[in-house]
């Protein structure tokens, strides 16, 4: 709803990293430009809740930098070949599969479940990332990297397939706490010979069967899925950028083999500054996922009256590094809060007190200050939605003029930015601009300058909107 406010110089935050297991301090490269990368949909099938609280994070991070006066570049992936029905390079690529189950092509089911994809960002109200790149779209800057890749040792050709060469980067297993000695502790005995080490990873695959083929200097073939994630977030976030985030089951080997791959590639580390994981959404305790069929999408829950703002609720209310339990109870007691935000905005378009308040600036800035805190910590979501409630208990208290009415709906909707369920009322946005003009024409009278009084008098009155001078202020009615 409204913009970002815009601030001279951003604010600070502090971020969990994964990959360094602390809280840091949060500073792009650039400072007051953030470039996010954020592992996108396998469009195969209807994304889950779980999917979104993943995505929705993801938004949350971006309007919070954004509330913090951060300008913010964002690419969301859709992999639309080379996931496979394993994440460790074994079993069926997801849209083949899908492709075979559904008696269609692989490129109509990506184009559909993409476009499923997008209508359910927007009813979630997820801001749009500014590009959205398609795996098959980038197949070239991902046999660039591959080649570049062999060309520094990282990587080798067996049999027309080019796996990396795990035990060619001392980093592989940093990020997810693993290593290889453990890993290879850990791997089924039925090793596949091509590889030399059993934790190597396929970066191009040939399989006569597999519908979706391209060629490259190996063959005629398709890429691994986490080449997928290199190419892509380089090509439009450049060698090196500040955030990457995905669900806590992308931590390995998805994102351990991004790592090992871009690094390897250009040589520059750290290729990304700081690694942020969502938790997952459970259902009874296990992941909310498609495989275990314990999923809910969001067309499930519209169908069953959930209102899609109330999903964004449970699924923003909790913090990010929480699990958080699905419950078709917590979509009803979300639908409530934010009944209890709306109707607190309704009731201050009826703010009558003839003079300001005295106590409201302070609990304001209080208010403000206890909702940014949190959301400064890590994204403490929980802990800025009570800021916000307790503002809105201690506003209740007070009879509020219609200027004070403006200033409480003004940062109402600033929080809203970082929240994004309460939506635009159009009224009450009125209100506000109405009321901000009303006092820069009191302002202008103070100052002696009729003529900008004057103007704005003849501004609104354009627009259909009178306004009556009494004693103690001014009115607003429509004509
Ligand atoms: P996929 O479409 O399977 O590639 O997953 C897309 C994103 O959703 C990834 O970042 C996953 O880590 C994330 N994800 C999958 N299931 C869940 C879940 N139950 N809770 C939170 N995030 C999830
Ligand atoms: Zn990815």
């Amino acid at each position: 709803m409204s913009a970002a406010p815009a601030r001279e110089r951003p604010s600070k935050m502090r971020v969990y990293n994964t990959y360094t297991r602390l809280l840091e301090e949060f500073k792009p490269i650039t400072p007051g430009k953030v470039r996010m990368y954020n592992c996108g949909p396998t469009v195969y099938n209807y994304a889950t809740i779980g999917n979104f609280r993943a995505y929705i994070f993801a938004d949350v991070l971006r309007r919070s930098l954004e509330y913090f006066g951060n300008e913010v570049t964002q690419i969301v992936n859709i992999t639309d070949v080379g996931h496979m029905t394993s994440d460790a390079d074994e079993g069926e690529d997801k849209m083949s599969k899908a492709a075979r189950e559904q008696k269609k092509d692989p490129w109509q089911i990506a184009e559909f479940y993409m476009n499923a994809f997008f209508d359910d960002i927007k009813t979630l109200n997820i801001q749009p990332a500014q590009k959205y790149p398609r795996a098959t779209e980038h197949v070239a800057e991902m046999i660039a990297i591959v080649a570049k890749l062999i060309e520094n040792g990282h990587a080798y050709v067996t049999n027309g397939n080019v796996y990396y060469d795990v035990s060619s980067f001392p980093g592989y297993g940093r990020l997810s706490g693993n290593t290889l000695e453990q890993l290879n502790a850990g791997a089924r005995i039925e090793v596949n010979p091509e590889k030399r080490n059993p934790q190597d990873f396929a970066l191009w695959k040939q399989d006569p069967k597999h519908i979706m083929q391209w060629d490259s200097p190996w063959g005629r073939g398709f890429p691994g899925w986490h080449i997928e994630c290199s190419a892509m977030s380089s090509k439009y976030l450049g060698d090196q950028f500040d955030i990457h985030t995905g669900g806590e089951d992308n931590i390995f080997p998805h994102h351990e083999c991004e790592i090992a791959q871009s690094e390897g590639a250009t040589g520059k580390k750290p290729w990304v500054r700081y690694w942020m994981h969502t938790r997952f959404l459970l259902v009874n305790g296990q992941k909310m996922s498609k495989s275990l069929g314990n999923f809910f999408t969001l067309r499930d829950l519209v169908e069953k009256g959930c209102d899609p703002m109330a999903v964004r609720y449970v699924l923003m209310s909790t913090h990010y590094r929480q699990p958080l339990n699905f419950t078709l109870e917590s979509v009803e007691g979300a639908r409530e809060s934010i009944r209890r935000l709306t109707d607190f905005r309704r009731r201050l378009n009826d703010a009558s007190a003839p003079a300001d308040c005295a106590a409201l600036p302070e609990i304001l800035r209080k208010g403000k200050e206890g909702f940014d805190a949190a959301l400064a910590e890590d994204l403490n979501t929980s802990a800025a939605l009570a800021a916000l409630f307790d503002l809105v208990r201690e506003v209740n208290k007070l009879a509020l003029s219609r200027a004070d009415a403006a200033r409480v709906l003004a940062l109402l909707q600033a929080f809203d930015h970082v929240m994004g369920v309460l939506g635009e009322v159009k009224e009450e946005g009125l209100a506000a601009e109405v009321e901000a003009l009303i006092q820069e024409r009191l302002e202008s009278r103070k100052r002696r300058d009729f003529k900008r009084a004057d103007e704005i008098r003849q501004q609104l009155k354009a627009r259909g909107i009178v306004l009556e001078d009494f004693a103690g202020g001014t009115r607003w009615k429509r004509e």
